[in-house]
């Protein structure tokens, strides 16, 4: 069996292993750090996108180091009942541009692809091939595909990047376009303006179950696109199927994935949104947090992360509500009317819920006025549960 040794042994490179993997690289530049991928390159098949209100300064610093897509001066929602410009930046990168900034600034030998984790302890990580990294930090950041552990509902979505007979005449990005006929749950176009004429469009619904129709989708891309008046073809594709946290048992959830030693980032370790299912602002503190407390002779990196998602999981209790009012009160066909009603606040309340840090009088605001499902409905909502978020197969914790 081959040996290696590594200061930190990284399972897992996407989002929140190679955030890791860069943090302690900038901060500890003597560290053997090896970061373990399954997959081909880091970070998957995947574009990543964030509001510039979601990231502290350290965070922002981290991620200024990828050459991310970056609109600066709007973004626009479209509803049946009307259109809003709102003045936040946006920024999108893409998993390529993510796999050649680690692969540039990583030490040569850091980053270990095409090789599956096969276990984890807290002395280091064992490889299907036989190898073992010994390691005086082990983090598991091997993502999150389901749990029966936490409950909810599910956002699905396809994603192409198309590339325009002609340009599109587009200045930023439209983050969500629900004026499209409402299917399957809340539906809506989501479109990034990447060039003059190339445009990512993705199809999302909030969605009961975790059903992706593939062509389908793909088909209702081609009709929105031609509906636009716009003419051109798909050249790259992406599909999400992810979680929407409404409740459950955060307790259960952490020992489901427990190894004594082990930390826990990114999804696995529940550093997500809850009504968004977006993890990226989390993954950037989290790696952040993991390189400042690299510094200390005793870091225990697992209690720690295991802290830190408590207090997120305590925190982010107000999205889980939201999430049940849109899954229990709204009929799906209505479910627009949730966020078309949410639209209306003002853009800084908005940018704190993007970024999970509404406060008490941004969540009274929220709920406020007249609700835009009916109100018994609500309420009954509120003590609901949605069903465990998991397929069919009860061996998933
Ligand atoms: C298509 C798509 C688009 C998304 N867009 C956004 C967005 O715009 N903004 C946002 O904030 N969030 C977005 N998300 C949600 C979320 O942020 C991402 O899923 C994010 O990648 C999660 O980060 P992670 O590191 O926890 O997991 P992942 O990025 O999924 O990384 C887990 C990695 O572990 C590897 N792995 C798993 N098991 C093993 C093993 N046994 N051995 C070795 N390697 C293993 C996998 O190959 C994978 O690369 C998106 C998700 C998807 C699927």
């Amino acid at each position: 069996m081959a040996l290696q040794k590594a200061d930190i042994a990284i399972a897992g490179g996407g989002l929140a292993g190679g955030l890791i993997a860069l943090a302690v690289a900038r901060s500890h530049p003597a560290a053997a750090i090896a970061l373990v991928e399954g997959g081909e390159r880091p970070g998957g098949n995947h574009r990543w996108s964030w509001f510039g209100s979601d990231l502290d300064a350290e965070s922002a610093a981290l991620l200024s180091c990828f050459p991310s897509a970056r609109w600066n001066d709007s973004y626009t929602v479209r509803f049946p009942a009307y259109s809003r410009a709102l003045p936040t930046p946006y920024n999108s990168l893409a998993s390529r541009d993510f796999a050649d900034t680690l692969e540039r600034t990583l030490k040569p030998g850091s980053i270990m692809t095409g090789q599956t984790v096969a276990g984890l302890d807290a002395g280091g990580v064992t490889l299907a091939s036989g190898t073992r990294i010994e390691a005086r930090h082990v983090i598991d950041c091997r993502g999150l595909k389901e749990t029966r552990t936490l409950r909810g509902g599910w956002q699905v979505f396809l994603g192409q990047e198309w590339r325009l007979d002609r340009p599109h005449g587009m200045a930023g990005p439209v983050i969500m376009d629900a004026t499209v006929v409402q299917a399957d749950g809340y539906r809506f176009l989501y479109l990034l303006p990447l060039g003059a004429d190339t445009l990512f469009l993705e199809d999302t619904y909030y969605a009961d179950t975790p059903v992706l129709d593939e062509p389908l989708l793909r088909q209702r891309i081609a009709d929105y696109v031609r509906a636009r008046g716009w003419s051109g073809k798909p050249m790259a594709e992406e599909t999400g199927t992810l979680p929407v946290i409404t409740g459950g048992d955060f307790a259960a959830f952490q020992e489901a994935h427990r190894t004594p030693g082990v930390a826990r980032a990114g999804a696995r370790g529940g550093f997500v949104h809850p009504l968004t299912s977006y993890t990226l602002p989390h993954a950037a503190r989290v790696a952040t947090l993991v390189a400042r407390a690299l510094s200390a002779p005793h870091a225990d990196l697992a209690a720690m992360l295991d802290a830190e998602a408590r207090r997120h999981w305590q925190a982010t209790g107000f999205y889980r509500l939201l999430g049940r009012m849109l899954f229990g009160a709204a009929h799906p066909a209505q479910r627009y009317r949730v966020f078309q009603h949410f639209y209306r606040l003002p853009a800084p309340l908005i940018e704190r819920f993007y970024a999970a840090r509404s406060t008490w009088a941004d969540r009274a605001r929220i709920l406020a006025g007249r609700p835009p499902v009916p109100v018994t409905r609500a309420f009954g909502a509120l003590a609901s549960h949605c069903p465990p978020l998991a397929r069919t197969d009860p061996s998933h914790a």
